[in-house]
């Protein structure tokens, strides 16, 4: 069992500082109390301001910690009036995510009761399920290299044996997981278009080749359009369901809108020895300094964090921490307890951090 962690911190942009610090003392302070673990936290610098600053988006030496680091935490980058050169955006934590391989993109969509939420749940009925997006390839593959002519544009996807299979495994691992702690029934299911593509048939059988490896669990199939449908009109059926990046893209935004906005959305990227835990959201340049971001989607993401590394390291409090961060959070929204204005409440980041912090320690 692993019990001391090098947790490398990026602040990033806009609100992100605002939103970073707090989290960070919440992990400082459950991590002191816990006594079964420590975290040394160092921040960073990269994003777009220190682009600006400096030239350099994501410093060899930011780089380097961050591959040196037991786990990544990271709150938004990109500023859209710094650009690079070719009138691209400054965003290093896709750098990160190809310079890394981490290609698992974690997407939570939990939605509890007193959550704000556009759907009209049956009494009773939570939705908690996780969508898994390939991060590395799939129409994402020629990023940047498109090629456009005068009167034709054209893009790849691009779809691997040896990525695809990491991903199902990391899925049905999860789905696995997941079961064990009583948050799913153990089902994964492939989201494609196999009906249509020879890429996505190809995805498909390699997905049904890895599941085989699972007999206890259940492998499904969904085409990604009605995967959509059903995000909205029955969300509580899923448990995992794994996709391309591009269609992964779109369903996590969904995802997001249906448990109340990016306020409250984390994820995580996550490949074979690194993991970068972040929130949904980007810097919100709008409303950057003013102490009214709302943190918990941040907070979230660290509760990721715990989880993740506990499990790798076998730290059990670490987990448990985990859970009760997320639980946490979970709380203080339901209650209403501490509302940011985009969740129709009026308290800043700091009340919000506070509440949780309470949550913890408190009642
Ligand atoms: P955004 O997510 O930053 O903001 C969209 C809207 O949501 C804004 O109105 C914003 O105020 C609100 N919002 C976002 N997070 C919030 C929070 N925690 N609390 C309260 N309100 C919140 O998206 P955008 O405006 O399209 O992008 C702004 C910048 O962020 C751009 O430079 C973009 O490239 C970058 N970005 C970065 C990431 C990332 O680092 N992963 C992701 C998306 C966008």
């Amino acid at each position: 069992m692993k019990t001391d962690f090098e947790i490398a911190v990026f602040a990033g942009d806009g609100i992100g500082p605002e939103i970073t610090a707090p989290t960070v003392d919440i992990l400082r302070r459950m991590a002191e109390v816990s006594g079964a673990y420590t975290l040394s936290m160092t921040y960073w610098p990269a994003g777009a301001a220190h682009y600006a600053n400096t030239g350099d988006s994501l410093p060899a030496a930011s780089m380097k910690a961050a591959r040196a680091s037991d786990a990544i935490l990271l709150s938004a980058m990109g500023l859209p009036d710094v650009r690079y050169a070719d009138g691209t955006e400054i965003s290093p934590q896709i750098d990160l995510r190809k310079a890394l391989v981490l290609f698992a993109g974690v997407r939570p969509v939990t939605i509890k009761a007193g959550q704000p939420t556009p759907l009209n749940l049956p009494a009773g009925r939570d939705v908690d399920f996780v969508l898994v997006r390939e991060s590395t390839e799939g129409l994402f593959f020629t990023q940047g290299r498109g090629e456009v002519e005068t009167d034709e544009a054209r893009e790849t996807l691009r779809i691997t044996r040896d990525i695809s299979e990491k991903l199902f495994r990391f899925s049905f691992d999860l789905a696995r997981s997941r079961k064990a702690t009583g948050r799913g029934p153990g089902k994964v299911t492939c989201v494609d278009k196999a009906n249509v593509f020879r890429a996505f048939a190809f995805f498909r059988e390699i997905f049904d080749e890895t599941a085989k490896a699972y007999p206890e669990l259940v492998a499904d199939h969904a085409y990604v359009d009605a995967t959509a449908l059903w995000m909205v009109q029955k969300p509580w059926d899923f448990d995992v369901l794994v996709t391309e990046n591009m269609f992964g893209d779109i369903l996590s935004d969904l995802g997001a809108g249906l448990m109340g906005g990016l306020g409250l959305a984390p994820s995580a990227d996550i490949g074979l020895d690194h993991a970068v835990f972040q929130p949904c959201h980007g810097s919100a340049p709008d409303i950057a300094g003013q102490g009214i971001a709302n943190p918990m989607a941040m907070i979230l993401s660290a509760a990721m964090m715990l989880d993740w590394l506990g499990l790798r390291h076998d730290n059990d409090a670490m987990v448990r921490d985990g859970a009760r961060l997320r639980e946490a959070v979970e709380r203080v929204v339901a209650e209403g307890r501490a509302l940011t204005r985009d969740l129709g409440g009026e308290a800043g980041t700091a009340v919000a951090a506070d509440a949780v912090l309470d949550a913890l320690f408190v009642a």
